[in-house]
């Protein structure tokens, strides 16, 4: 998750803006840079990459140059498009030098608009997608327009999700910050004389603590003394600046009203940051640097078991079933728990993956002790390193999506589902039973998930009616099969714990083997029937539990007429590469656990009796 910060006002810009990395450096990063107006009237470009001591480098070269200026943005960079180098990072200067851009995300058309710009005459000194930004706004303020209204007209023809802030030399006092789907957000602050901006108000607090949120689709031109906001199409819109307390918890869920409600909406970014430095979106490449084997020790595995607990367990699930797929290596999941005290034959030609966002989990340290004595290959997908799993591991994968604060896991699974997804193309390459095409067909569809993500997320409330019609019941079935059977095991775990109603998961083949006798109209069934090679099946089951009498909310992608008319409530899906389909879907259920909790009272951050990190058996 990379970060931006912005300042306008009456102070020297520079110190600040390295100052506002600083606080964002958190986030990861690979490559940073800062560009201010300077005193001249022309813009300042000062950029370092290549490692986490990018900003520090930065900050000494800022410190020996000191630009003038009391303008400028500054960006670290996670790359997606184009290798690390100084060329790369951000701010981006358009054509005619006249603007600078810094963006968060991804461009999805950039290449139909990259050679757009080069038939036009347009030079690109880098590779990655975000340069096309800067120089669409640098056309449109050749041919006349304003910063704001070239911003505008740039992000209308952008598609994928962005987060920008632009600046023109022309209009030295002006910052015009725009917001397209979920990359990541913006935050604004106001503070005497000044404003600022940031991905995250806490590189904010220390300057002021009266903030707005920029919206998907919204365009902020701020100057020192104002803040106007419009949509795409210049139209303005509402914005309400809020005190925002200085609690470091409140501080830290930003403008939701729960930490899992954060998190959740977080996700288009999870899924970036998983694939940051292992896809390579301007080649449609797949690597994963961490996962190390040789080709022969790839070709020497012949199983791979997953290990987790809860959430953890279902992730595996989805990593097994996704590694047999790429890989053709037999792959299964299994409760750590069980696995441990089972006398499991594991041996060295074993791939034992541990599934644990804390790294802490006491029953998958156990069951990798006993795969480590096995002399197993042992590969662990956590969220927190350094911690106990990543000490036990011979291989340890970050998912690299930031503390999880809430109790339910959310954004470390769908993190930990692209990391997995990555690990078993890699071992496929690895083996060499994986086709160019299949990697570029995965690759090309990792970048758009995470603006897909995003549309899942703005379908909000037809989520939020059926939690409400959910809280009068006290049981649910969730049914699904193939790669929706993990899924819909998660919706019923995250309706357990956080909303405390009694749900069951299941694959839906199993219904005619008992589950069918529970089927009433006091027990809804989430079905999860995305158009895929299972979809036929699906519409079976459903037809079963509407015959008995059940309700039936149905979980389907884009474009399906079948489950509208034999479902009672029907939730829409984009559609992806199947492979990653279960990674979209997932989010859905979170968002319904979520409202149902929400609706019923219940507190989504601290469920009962259960803890975050689970250091006992
Ligand atoms: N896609 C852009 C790049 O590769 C932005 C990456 C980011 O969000 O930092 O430069």
């Amino acid at each position: 998750m990379c970060g931006i910060f912005g300042y306008t006002g009456n102070k020297l810009a520079a110190p600040l803006l390295v100052g506002g990395l600083e606080l964002l450096e958190y986030r990861g990063y690979d490559s940073a840079g800062i560009a201010v107006i300077n005193g001249t009237g022309k813009i300042s470009l000062t950029r370092k990459a290549g490692g986490t001591d990018s900003v520090a480098r930065l900050s000494a070269a800022v410190h020996e140059l000191s630009p003038g200026g009391s303008l400028g943005i500054a960006h670290t960079r996670w790359a997606t498009h184009g290798e690390v180098a100084e060329r790369n990072a951000h701010p981006h200067v358009g054509r005619s030098g006249n603007v600078a851009v810094v963006h968060n995300g991804i461009v999805e058309n950039y290449i139909d608009l990259k050679s757009e710009l080069i038939d036009s005459g347009f030079t690109f000194s880098s590779e990655t997608d975000s340069e096309v930004i800067a120089h669409l706004v640098s056309r449109e303020t050749e041919n006349g327009s304003c910063l704001s209204e070239a911003v505008r007209s740039a992000m209308r023809r952008v598609e994928g999700a962005a987060a920008i802030v632009a600046t023109s030399v022309s209009e030295p006092e002006k910052l015009v910050a725009a917001r397209l789907g979920n990359a990541g957000g913006i935050v604004i602050g106001s503070a005497n004389g000044s404003h600022m901006l940031a991905s995250d108000i806490v590189a904010l607090l220390p300057h002021t603590n009266r903030v707005c949120y920029l919206e998907s689709g919204q365009v902020a031109t701020i100057t020192p003394k104002s803040c106007d906001v419009t949509d795409l199409d210049g139209e303005p819109q509402q914005i309400d600046f809020v005190t925002s307390s200085r609690s470091a918890d409140q501080a830290a869920r930003g403008q939701f009203p729960h930490f899992m409600a954060k998190e959740i909406a977080e996700q288009p970014d999870s899924i970036t940051a998983a694939m940051r430095q292992r896809v390579d979106l301007a080649q449609n490449t797949i690597d994963v640097p961490e996962f190390d084997l040789t080709p022969e020790q790839a070709s020497a595995i012949d199983r791979a078991v997953f290990i987790g607990m809860g959430t953890s367990l279902h992730t595996g699930m989805h990593g097994a079933s996704t590694l047999e797929r790429l890989a053709q290596v037999p792959s299964y999941a299994e409760n750590a728990s069980e696995f441990r005290y089972r006398h499991p034959v594991v041996n060295e030609n074993t791939l034992v993956v541990s599934v644990t966002q804390s790294g802490e989990t006491a029953d998958t340290l156990a069951a990798m002790e006993l795969a480590r004595d096995s002399g197993s290959k042992l590969v662990t997908a956590v969220e927190a390193e350094g911690t106990q799993a990543t000490r036990l591991a011979d291989i340890t994968l970050p998912v690299r999506c930031g503390q999880e604060i809430g109790v339910a896991a959310t954004k470390t699974m769908v993190a930990t589902m692209i990391t997995l997804t990555l690990m078993g193309a890699r071992l496929a390459a690895l083996r060499g039973v994986m086709s160019r095409e299949t990697e570029s067909e995965i690759a090309k569809a990792l970048a758009s998930l995470p603006s897909l993500a995003g549309t899942v997320l703005e379908r909000d409330e037809p989520v939020k009616k059926i939690a409400q019609d959910l809280t009068a019941y006290r049981h649910l079935l969730y049914l699904g099969r193939g790669t929706q059977f993990p899924i819909a095991m998660e919706g019923a775990l995250k309706m357990k714990e956080i909303a405390y109603i009694h749900a069951e998961g299941y694959a839906a083949g199993e219904m005619k083997h008992g589950v069918n006798a529970l089927i009433s109209a006091e027990m809804p069934t989430v079905a999860l029937a995305p158009r895929d090679e299972m979809f036929e099946k699906m519409v079976s089951n459903v037809n079963e539990v509407k015959s008995r009498g059940g309700h039936v909310i149905a979980v389907t992608t884009d474009g399906d007429d079948v489950m509208e008319s034999i479902a009672d409530d029907v939730l829409y899906v984009p559609q992806t590469h199947p492979l990653l389909q279960p990674i979209l879907n997932v989010i859905p259920m979170q968002m319904l656990a979520y409202h149902t909790a929400v609706a019923l009272g219940m507190d989504p951050d601290k469920p009962r009796n259960l803890a975050k990190t689970v250091t006992v058996e």
